[in-house]
């Protein structure tokens, strides 16, 4: 089987030691030939698209590496038979999650595996994670996984409900609300929740990238967000308490909602706690969200909520922001909440 492997950057490839800070290195070296085991599982093609660090990374790179993933997917072979049964991107892992759950919503048909993959010591360490990251990565990407995954520590993970829980452990990633979709021991145990193949759709690479995310906090001033609405902020993600829960007394939120609304700008209320479920009705304070117009993002990330959000207005005309936001986060669009 043929792989193709696109780097974005990130520690993997970096270098720096205890006296200089990592940064990305020069690509003067190909990933094969550091790690020739890779052979042993697929020829694999290497593509350098970008060599940043991802806290770099900004949308357009998004959009930019989706267009070249979904090349790849529709790329025939002499034969007219797919060029690649899958792909891997060796990527930071800073921004991750929110490079996965971009992917997930811009390559809405998938038939095929797309492995996110990362390190958090570089590849030319003795003592590092790249090597079992990268082999874990390829391995997955010839199986038949038609996700957007995020494979670190012998797990691969739904990339658009996985987030960044450690900086310091190998264990980068966690999904706290959805159960990995592969874990690899003596084994590999798939889960039964991978999704079904879906076929490879037209490429859409719109996007909107004025949007803020906010966390709530005991004294987040209202008239902060109501000068934010005012610079043209186009949708906005309130990170709220627990299940959905904001202030509606002192400091009230509910104002910069109705005015959020009142000019066409969607507010979706994600969760600041990485376990479960936004439900408006619960307490008063999301009630009157949601009275205000506030949209409930359900058990998703913060990261898959605000990519989500940026794709939906990038392809919703004006005037019909709201309207389009509700109806995406009515219903899952790539496993991204159950
Ligand atoms: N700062 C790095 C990055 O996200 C961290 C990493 O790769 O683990 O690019």
């Amino acid at each position: 089987m043929r792989l193709v492997l696109f780097h974005t950057g990130g520690t993997l490839m970096m270098r720096g030691d205890a006296l200089q800070p990592l940064a990305p290195d020069v690509y003067t070296r190909d990933l094969v030939s550091e790690l020739p085991i890779l052979r042993k599982i697929a020829d694999i093609e290497s593509r350098i698209l970008f060599n940043l660090d991802s806290s770099d990374l900004q949308p357009h790179h998004w959009v930019a590496l989706a267009e070249a993933v979904h090349g790849a997917l529709e790329a025939k072979g002499d034969d007219g038979a797919p060029r690649y049964g899958g792909v891997v991107v060796v990527h930071g892992t800073d921004t991750m999650a929110y490079t996965a759950s971009a992917l997930a919503f811009l390559l809405p048909g998938l038939d095929r595996a797309v492995i996110l993959t990362g390190s958090q010591r570089p590849l030319a360490d003795v003592r590092t994670d790249a090597r079992a990251n990268l082999v874990d990565a390829c391995h997955l990407a010839t199986m038949p996984i038609p996700e957007v995954g995020i494979c670190f520590d012998s797990r691969l993970l739904r990339g658009c409900r996985a987030t960044k829980l450690d900086a310091w452990g190998m264990t980068a990633f966690g999904s706290p609300s959805c159960a990995p979709l592969v874990e690899l021991g003596v084994g590999v145990r798939v889960g039964p929740h991978v999704l079904a193949s879906r076929p490879v759709a037209p490429f859409d690479g719109r996007i909107e990238p004025r949007v803020l995310v906010v966390r709530t906090f005991p004294g987040l001033d209202p008239s902060l967000l109501l000068g934010a609405l005012g610079s043209g902020v186009r949708g906005l993600v309130i990170e709220a308490f627990g299940a959905g829960n904001v202030p509606r007394l002192e400091n009230s939120l509910i104002p910069v909602i109705e005015a959020a609304r009142a000019i066409d700008v969607p507010v979706v209320i994600a969760s600041q706690s990485p376990r479960g479920v936004v439900e408006l009705g619960r307490y008063e304070g999301g009630s009157a969200a949601a009275r205000a117009g506030a949209i409930g993002a359900a058990d998703m990330t913060p990261e898959a909520a605000l990519t989500k959000l940026m794709i939906t207005l990038g392809r919703a005309g004006d005037g019909g922001r709201v309207v389009a936001a509700r109806e995406a986060f009515s219903a899952s669009l790539a496993g991204e909440m159950d």
